[in-house]
């Protein structure tokens, strides 16, 4: 038997290791889906002024607030690209929606 790996053993290989890579990064975007959309009541939510609805920020109130900004463009935003809802960095376990704020918003470079 040969020691050495031909052309097409090394193509089959790879092509196994990328479907199980693929596989894996599409049960972890299920799994993220299914987690459930922060409550704009949860503590956590509260104390770092969580709005589900960044249009709705009180711009007097947090001095910080601009209004370009929104959960699908900050840094803390994880997940897939399009969905409505995902997950962020400071809420594990929980969806934040994409066009929210809290006042921990941090401009994605790019
Ligand atoms: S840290 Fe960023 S993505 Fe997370 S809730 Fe706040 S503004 Fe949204």
């Amino acid at each position: 038997m040969s020691e050495t790996m031909n052309r097409r053993e090394a193509l089959a290989a790879l092509a196994t290791a990328a479907g199980t890579l693929v596989a894996a990064a599409t049960a972890r975007a299920a799994d993220a889906k299914a987690l459930p959309h922060l409550a704009v009541n949860d503590p956590t939510a509260v104390a770092l002024a969580y709005h589900e609805d960044g249009a709705k920020v009180d711009a007097k109130q947090f001095a910080t607030y601009k209004p370009e900004q929104r959960c699908s463009n900050c840094l803390q935003l994880q997940g897939q690209a399009g969905d409505t809802w995902r997950p962020c960095n400071l809420f594990p376990g929980k969806l934040v929606n994409t066009n929210g704020w809290c006042k921990v918003y941090v401009k994605k470079p790019g």
